[in-house]
């Protein structure tokens, strides 16, 4: 059994998909799915995915990419991450990515707002969800200023200087399709060597299809290519991967995945 640590289930296409995503899910050995929360205004849409299917969770976080949405509170985030079935805070971070003529002074408000989540984290004791791009030094210093200890980068696509940092902290470090990518040659140096008891696999869905599906619409059913990809760079049998990483999900999260008939592990 895989689980696809993080995709957002609420964006375009995916919303109005919802059974044929779960069948899909089903028939591809995909157990259970962390349903990512970008906006406030989208959390009640990503929390009720959650409470209306056992196999579902759910985080509360505002992108760092978002800065056209409600700005949250400490307690905005702690209401609903006080809430049944909300596991994670994030996904949350820094993105330096699309500057678009900003400076980095100019991203002081992403700090801030980050610094936010990573307090509320600690208060609810519920791990943080990691997204960062073009800014890993400042993302870091934060979390250790900050204190922060619990939690996943997910989509991992930071050099090995970056993962080893991450581990020390006490961090997981999630793989995506960009695994599978032919261009991902440094990537999949890092994921050879992270230990297997730290590392999740997602989709990210909607974006970023594994090969064969490349550029295609994304579900959590294919976490299960990346997870074969995981197992080929460890030289390790697929079936080892799928049980360490969703162990390591239940682990992380404070979840227990129901296992669907006829999946052992
Ligand atoms: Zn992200
Ligand atoms: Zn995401």
């Amino acid at each position: 059994m895989f689980v696809d640590s993080h995709c957002h289930l609420t964006f375009a296409p995916l919303q109005s998909q919802l059974a044929e995503i779960r069948a899909a899910m089903a028939a591809a050995g995909v157990g259970a799915a962390l349903c990512i929360c970008t906006t406030l205004e989208e959390f009640d849409a990503v929390h009720a995915l959650a409470t209306g299917h056992d196999n579902f969770w759910a985080s509360v976080g505002v992108h760092p990419d978002n800065d056209d949405v409600s700005e949250p509170s400490l307690d905005d985030l702690l209401r609903r991450a006080a809430l049944p079935r909300v596991v994670a805070i994030g996904e949350t971070g820094l993105d330096y990515f699309r500057l678009a003529g900003r400076s980095h002074d100019d991203m002081a408000w992403q700090r801030e707002r980050f610094r936010i989540h990573v307090r509320a984290a600690i208060a609810t004791g519920k791990p943080l969800v990691i997204h960062t791009r073009s800014a890993s030094a400042d993302t870091l210093a934060i979390l250790r200023e900050e204190g922060a200890s619990n939690g996943v980068f997910h989509c991992f696509t930071e050099t090995a200087e970056v993962a080893r940092a991450a581990l020390d902290l006490g961090f997981h470090i999630s793989f995506s399709g960009i695994l599978t990518f032919r261009t991902a040659a440094d990537l999949k140096e890092v994921a050879r060597w992270v230990p297997l008891d730290r590392c999740l696999i997602e989709t990210d869905s909607p974006y970023l299809a594994p090969v064969p599906f490349r550029g295609k619409t994304n579900t959590p059913a294919l976490v299960a290519h990346v997870g074969a990809m995981l197992a080929e760079l460890k030289s390790l049998p697929v079936e080892t991967v799928a049980a360490a990483t969703s162990a390591n999900f239940e682990r992380l999260f404070g979840v227990e995945v129901l296992r669907p008939a006829g999946l052992a592990s």
